[in-house]
C-alpha cells in the first residue's frame, strides 16, 4: 500500500512512532508521506528516513500557519529536505476558509507563493481546502497546477470531475468509513479508479472501526477495503491500481 498523507511526527502520535515504523516495515509498505511543516519535523525525518526506505516527504505551509510563511525559511528547510533525495512534494498547502486560523489574504498569498515554489521545482503539489473550493480552483487554473493531489477529498461529483479535469487526483480517507458518508461514497462511485489515491492523514481522521483511537498509516487497509466495496473491485486489485496511481503522482515511474 501507498500511503500518500500522514502527519507522522506530530505530537499525538511521536511516542507510538518506533512501534508503528516497525509495523509498517513489516507490512511492507510502499510508500508513507510524511507532511513537514517545520524544523521539528524535517529533523526527524532526517533521522527516520535514513533507517526507513519506504519514506517519503513533502514540505508545505499549512493554511492554518499561513501568516507565519517566510519565504527564505521555507527554501531552507526545502533544501535540508532535498538532501534526503526522498522530498516528493510540495504541500500540504491551500486555503482553509472554515477556521481562519490565518486571514483569508495570508492564505491565499501563501498558497500562490508555494505553488510558484512546486512550479520552479517542478514538484507535484498537496493540497488542502475547507469552505473555500471556488477561489481554490480558480487559482489552481490560473496558475495552471497539472499534478498533485486534492487531499482528504468529500466535495461533490461536480467539483471532483473539474479538479479531475486539470489533471489532479484526490485523496480518498477514512470519512469513506464513516456512517453519514452516503454522498461522498457515491461521489467515488462515479469517479474513474484512476484518479484515486489512499491517505490517513495520521493521526486525525481514524477511520472505522477505530474511531476515537489515534490515526496511523497502519488503518489504511480499512480505507482501501471500504473504497473496494464502493468501486465494486477486488481488494488485491484496487490496491495495485491505487499504488501506480500515488506512484505516478509523486514521479516515481
Ligand atoms: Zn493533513
Amino acid at each position: 500500500m501507498f500511503e500518500t498523507h500522514s502527519h507522522l511526527f506530530d505530537e499525538k502520535i511521536i511516542s507510538e512512532l518506533d512501534i508503528i515504523l516497525e509495523n509498517l516495515n513489516s507490512s511492507n509498505f510502499l510508500g508513507v508521506i510524511c507532511i513537514c511543516e517545520n524544523e521539528k519535523d524535517i529533523e526527524y525525518f532526517i533521522k527516520y528516513s535514513a533507517k526507513y526506505k519506504f519514506l517519503y516527504c513533502s514540505l508545505g505551509i499549512h493554511p492554518h500557519n499561513a501568516k507565519n510563511y517566510d519565504e527564505k525559511k521555507f527554501l531552507e528547510m526545502f533544501k535540508k529536505l532535498q538532501k534526503t533525495n526522498r522530498l516528493l512534494a510540495i504541500g500540504e498547502i491551500g486555503l482553509d476558509f472554515y477556521y481562519n486560523f490565518s486571514p483569508p489574504q495570508q492564505q491565499i498569498q501563501s498558497f500562490n507563493l508555494q505553488l510558484d515554489f512546486a512550479k520552479k521545482y517542478e514538484l507535484p503539489v498537496i493540497i488542502h481546502s475547507r469552505k473555500s473550493k471556488d477561489i481554490l480552483y480558480e487559482i489552481l487554473k490560473q496558475k495552471n497546477i497539472k499534478k498533485g493531489i486534492l487531499h482528504c477529498f468529500s466535495e461533490d461529483y461536480e467539483f471532483a470531475k473539474k479538479i479531475i479535469d486539470l489533471g489532479l487526483m484526490l485523496g480518498v480517507s477514512g470519512i469513506i468509513t464513516f456512517d453519514k458518508s452516503e454522498s461522498l461514497k457515491e461521489t467515488f462511485k462515479n469517479v474513474d479508479v484512476s484518479f484515486l489515491v489512499l491517505e490517513t492523514d495520521s493521526p486525525y481522521l481514524t477511520p472505522s472501526p477505530y474511531r476515537g483511537k489515534v490515526n496511523n498509516p497502519l488503518y489504511l487497509k480499512y480505507i482501501l477495503e471500504t473504497l473496494a466495496k464502493i468501486k465494486k473491485i477486488e481488494v488485491n486489485e484496487l490496491e495495485k491500481i491505487t499504488d501506480y496511481n500515488a506512484l505516478k503522482v509523486f514521479n516515481l515511474v
